[in-house]
């Protein structure tokens, strides 16, 4: 039996349950996509739900306004995804009738659709033959076929995709993508791959000669680099003082009291912002190429001279209806914040 029937047997047995796998509705299997990207399936689950009952079609995705989009996507991190799907909506109604793309070729043009989603939707909704290749598909397919090129180089890239064109189910192209993908995430997984309960045991080129703890192969990384963010808290009648974060940096789009962004940690801030009185909460955040510590200090004296035509005052009740950061979040849900109005 060859690669492919072996695997769509396999899968035939151990699909996972998902909500979006007996669909093939392309609205629904693009957002899936693009959730699951970034993200764990457990931790992406209730957000994949809660975004479709939100936005049940491209056409209610398109009437929204970004706020409603990123206050859903709220937490999950990546947050131009959210951006990209509502202008995709809004390009699907307004230039191709409501109407979403129906081959691989019309999908690659949505914004925030590379060739990995654009695969995934053709396959699954129109039949097409193309091969989704992620990182669970590079590791499946380089420990398989013993690819000892970095999988992230140009050519370790086209090595695996050619791999994965030759390999492809031409009669259930949708399957076998996501049998590739259920393999990598259960089975073959990055640290301890399952080789003893796996069906490629006695055919997989890594199993052979030992190597699954060192293929997949991978280029350096780019640099992380740190970045110090100070925020400062203008609490003012029993509200605060929150700007929407500009384009051309990481959460756009989202809100955020005051920034004072340092070259390095602060002990104080107090030659930078006049009436800063204390440190209130940290919290650190690891994005792909960036580390960011976050400190946020509490502002209370009558000095308001920073706030600018872009801030607004926000009351404390109303906090929660504004998109924001994962730790913007649990700062206002924290007891230190609260204690702070009456
Ligand atoms: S035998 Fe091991 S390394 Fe090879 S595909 Fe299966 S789980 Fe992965």
């Amino acid at each position: 039996m060859n690669f492919s029937s072996k695997l769509l047997n396999w899968y035939d047995v151990n699909k996972r349950d998902l909500p979006w796998r007996n669909s093939d509705n392309p609205y629904v299997i693009w957002i899936a996509e693009v959730v699951f990207q970034q993200t764990r399936i457990s931790q992406g689950l209730p957000y994949f739900n809660a975004f479709i009952k939100k936005f049940p079609d491209v056409g209610a995705l398109a009437d929204a306004n970004e706020d409603e989009v990123l206050k859903k996507w709220q937490g999950l991190g990546y947050y131009s995804r959210a951006r990209n799907l509502l202008f995709s909506a809004k390009y699907v109604m307004n230039e191709l009738g409501g109407k979403m793309p129906a081959s691989y070729q019309e999908m690659i043009k949505l914004k925030g659709v590379g060739p990995y989603i654009a695969a995934e939707v053709a396959s699954v909704c129109f039949g097409e033959v193309v091969a989704a290749v992620d990182g669970n598909v590079q590791r499946v397919l380089a420990r398989y076929f013993g690819v000892e090129e970095a999988v992230n180089s140009t050519k370790g890239m086209k090595i695996i995709q050619g791999l994965a064109n030759e390999a492809i189910s031409q009669f259930r192209p949708g399957d076998f993508n996501q049998a590739l993908m259920d393999m990598g995430s259960g089975v073959c997984t990055p640290k301890s791959p399952d080789c003893l309960n796996c069906i490629f045991v006695n055919s997989c080129w890594a199993k052979q000669h030992d190597k699954q703890g060192v293929l997949p192969l991978k280029e350096k990384k780019v640099k992380v680099r740190n970045r110090y963010f100070n925020y400062v808290l203008k609490i003012v009648n029993n509200g605060v003082y929150l700007r929407k974060r500009p384009a051309g940096d990481v959460w756009q789009g989202l809100f955020e009291p005051r920034l004072i962004e340092t070259i390095g940690v602060r002990s104080e801030i107090t030659d930078l912002v006049v009436d800063v009185s204390y440190e209130l909460y940290s919290a650190k955040r690891v994005l792909s190429h960036q580390r960011l510590f976050l400190r946020f200090w509490v502002a209370t004296g009558d000095t308001f001279d920073y706030v600018g035509n872009d801030y607004e005052w926000v009351g404390v009740k109303d906090l929660k209806k504004f998109p924001v950061t994962k730790s913007i979040e649990q700062l206002f849900l924290s007891m230190e914040f609260k204690s702070l109005f009456k």
